[in-house]
């Protein structure tokens, strides 16, 4: 109920959609408390029975309603009795009880007023006339709701804005006064408790003051007045409001607004506030966080952090322009204010917390911050609601933009209490993996997600201390041509395999080798390792044939990559011709990149060139004469399934005939059985490398793919491909 309340617009004022209202029925007789469900169902109600004063309290306890219909006469605990105890329970909450009583019954229509309800109905009972004036106390209890929530906010307010705040009863005597070391010294001295108001003014500013409190205090609506002082030679301005407050008083809010003040403010205001939408920037947001998770980490209370990051905003910026953007920014506030304001109203009191805050983190990334939370099991509900609301287009100077949103949510109990680690732990959730995600749009930083991090975070940390200890190791995949199975190439696979965690694929650990920059030390020892196995084979007088070593895009954008290798090759007299470098087809979508500028300045030094992984990418084969290559690689996933799948036959096919035409070698990559090698041949790909052929080794047990690949039990079964 309290998600829906979130999507419906009129949930600001603090009503609700009436087909979500849940009332509770008391009655002992069955067939009364039948009609009544039958008959409020109708009328949009969700109906809770009890057939008695006792059962009804128990549910109480248990489940919030909107209003409660109580019958006056029940064996055991009366109506009355009832209502009574319902009152204690639900304390200040002013949800309606209507008791039923009999026709003409003034004795009882008497009692139920003393008992504390809101309401009585004559029985039997006009089930009409019921449900419309259910509709309107209902209604008018959330008002009051909103508006006793709003002044308590509004007090808690003030903890964080600048203003000074005197409780005045209903003669504008002063009660007491909060935060008045805000004022300069020689105003704050002159309000004490126990005066009235008035009478500490400035006689000149009386009369202005004294209008602003006659309008204020019937309508609650907010009206400024100016106090102005001349005291000991200076000049002080000071703002002042009065607001209602909770049973009876007014609050009078004063803001020192001198010359001084102001300049002051507004620096604090620029420094603090972001220019577009006026709310807390990322400086005040963090600093008020820390705050706030200060206090809960004290009390053991929760603060909550849901990130709201639009993939994308200055896309719209063509569109609607800069100006359009501000007012964008705005509307996506004003539509987190208002379904939160909406969200939290409708919240027991007990489970709402310090007001909520909402920031803006970056351009794209808003942020709200719920905190003295004794509880977040309503958290789900809140951030999925408001993510439901973003989700809609918004309408700026007539052009329709559809936001793209990732959400992340992140508890205090679950990460590390610092505004810092919080903020992290949302950026965590919101680019983790969607997995299971269903309907839902929040992902949130849990238990889990944790261990991933950790976990990458220690691998890395072991992948460092290896890559400088030099405990990775190479292995060698041999190459081999399709019509004659001589040895053609080597491809060089790195392995780590590390003392605390055992095996680690290379496919686990290179991205992170790439996210941490550890990157290019590693390839510098593959390349060296490579490097110094080159001049081993050569000088055991072994088969000189191209050694590929796979590179990182990355790394391949890195300035001094071009000179490493050649630095490399030169000092053990390598020929070029017999170093091939492995790249993916990413590297290639921008033309004008560093890694194409490398490549290029690469193959003139007689350095081959590979395209790993071809056809997952993004290449056009059109494009391939265009690019400083020799060879293309077919990606595995094809070759795997290319006695099963036409398609991924027709893609092989495809990218050999085309590598052909451009004068490129063609290999597969992946081969594992005789079907695909044969297959291969058929299409004419150049040549093959996979278990098939043979598996990667360490270059000890590399000898024999230096004669070629062994293939002997194969070829003795099938001797029409020999
Ligand atoms: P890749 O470049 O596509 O390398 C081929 C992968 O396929 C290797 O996995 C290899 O062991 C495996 N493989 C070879 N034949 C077969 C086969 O018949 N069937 C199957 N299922 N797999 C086969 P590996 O060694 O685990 O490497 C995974 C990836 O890690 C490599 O994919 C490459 O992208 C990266 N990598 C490996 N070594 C290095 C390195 O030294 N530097 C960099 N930057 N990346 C490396
Ligand atoms: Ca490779
Ligand atoms: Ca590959």
């Amino acid at each position: 109920m309290l998600g829906s309340s979130l999507d419906d617009e009129t949930a600001t004022d603090g009503s609700q959609d009436s087909d979500t209202f849940r009332l509770l029925v008391v009655d002992d007789d069955l067939v009364v408390r039948l009609v009544s469900r039958v008959a409020l169902e109708k009328a949009g109600f969700s109906v809770t029975e009890a057939s008695d004063g006792y059962t009804a309290l128990s549910w109480l306890g248990s489940h919030r309603f909107d209003a409660i219909i109580l019958d006056a006469r029940m064996p055991g605990m009366d109506g009355f009795s009832t209502c009574r105890k319902m009152r204690e329970f639900l304390e200040d909450d002013p949800v309606p009880i209507i008791i039923a009583t009999g026709q003409d019954d003034d004795a009882s229509i008497d009692a139920a007023f003393e008992c504390g309800a809101t309401d009585f109905v004559a029985k039997p009972l006009n089930w009409k006339i019921i449900s419309q004036r259910l509709n309107s106390l209902i209604r008018a209890r959330n008002i009051k709701k909103h508006l006793s929530s709003r002044s308590f906010q509004i007090s808690s307010m003030l903890k964080t804005s600048s203003e000074a705040m005197l409780v005045l009863d209903r003669d504008g005597v002063i009660q007491a006064g909060h935060q008045i070391e805000r004022l300069p010294s020689v105003i704050g001295q002159t309000f004490s408790a126990g005066q009235c108001f008035f009478e500490c003014l400035p006689s000149h500013c009386v009369s202005d003051a004294f209008k602003t409190w006659k309008t204020a205090t019937p309508t609650e609506s907010v009206n400024k007045f100016v106090l102005n002082y001349d005291l000991n030679n200076t000049s002080f301005t000071i703002q002042g409001r009065f607001i209602a407050g909770v049973e009876n008083e007014i609050l009078c809010l004063l803001q020192d607004h001198s010359e001084a003040f102001v300049s002051e403010r507004r620096m604090f205001e620029l420094a603090y506030t972001d220019t577009d939408t006026g709310i807390p920037n990322e400086k005040q947001l963090v600093s008020e966080l820390n705050l706030r998770l200060k206090n809960d980490l004290e009390t053991g209370r929760h603060t909550l952090v849901i990130r709201y990051s639009a993939s994308d905003l200055s896309g719209f910026e063509p569109r609607i322009g800069r100006r359009g953007l501000t007012k964008l920014a705005c509307a996506v506030v004003e539509r987190l204010d208002i379904g939160l304001d909406g969200f939290m109203t409708a919240l027991p009191r007990d489970l709402v917390g310090t007001p909520a805050l909402i920031a803006r983190l970056s351009d794209t990334d808003f942020v709200i911050v719920l905190s003295g939370l004794r509880t977040i099991e309503f958290a789900e509900d809140l951030a999925e609601g408001l993510a439901r609301r973003l989700s809609s287009a918004f309408e700026v100077d007539g052009f329709s933009c559809m936001i793209d949103w990732n959400v992340g949510g992140a508890d205090s109990f679950e990460t590390v209490s610092s505004a810092d680690g919080l903020l992290s732990a949302t950026a965590y959730a919101l680019h983790s993996e969607p997995e299971s995600l269903g309907l839902k749009r929040v992902r949130w930083f849990n238990a889990e997600l944790r261990n991933t991090i950790y976990k990458d975070i220690e691998l890395e940390r072991l992948l460092r201390r290896d890559i400088a200890d030099g405990v990775l190791e190479m292995h060698y995949q041999p190459k081999f041509d399709l019509s004659g199975l001589e040895l053609i190439g080597v491809e060089a696979l790195i392995r780590w395999t590390n003392t605390e965690l055992g095996f680690v694929s290379p496919a686990k650990f290179i991205p992170i080798a790439e996210q941490a920059g550890l990157i290019v030390p590693l390839t510098h020892l593959v390349t060296e390792r490579v490097f110094d196995q080159m001049v081993a084979w050569r000088e055991e007088g072994r088969k000189e044939v191209p050694i590929s070593i796979n590179i990182s895009g990355i790394h391949l954008s890195t300035r001094t990559i071009v000179e490493e290798l050649r630095a490399g090759i030169q000092q053990r007299n390598i020929k070029p011709e017999l170093v091939e470098l492995e790249v993916t087809e990413s590297i290639m979508v921008d033309g004008v990149s560093k890694a194409l500028q490398n490549l290029n300045d690469l193959r003139e030094l007689g350095i081959r060139v590979a395209i790993d992984d071809f056809g997952t990418g993004y290449s056009s084969l059109s494009y391939l004469r265009k690019l400083p290559i020799d060879c293309l690689k077919i990606d595995r996933s094809f070759v795997s399934s290319v006695n099963s799948d036409p398609t991924a036959q027709a893609i092989a096919r495809a990218i050999t005939t085309v590598g052909h035409d451009v004068g490129l070698h063609v290999i597969a990559e992946g081969v594992e059985t005789a079907e695909q090698f044969e297959f291969l041949k058929q299409i004419g790909c150049d040549s093959v490398q996979g278990y098939f052929t043979g598996r990667p080794v360490p270059s000890k047990d590399f000898a024999t793919f230096f004669d070629g690949a062994q293939l002997d039990q194969w070829e003795l079964k099938n001797p029409a491909f020999g």
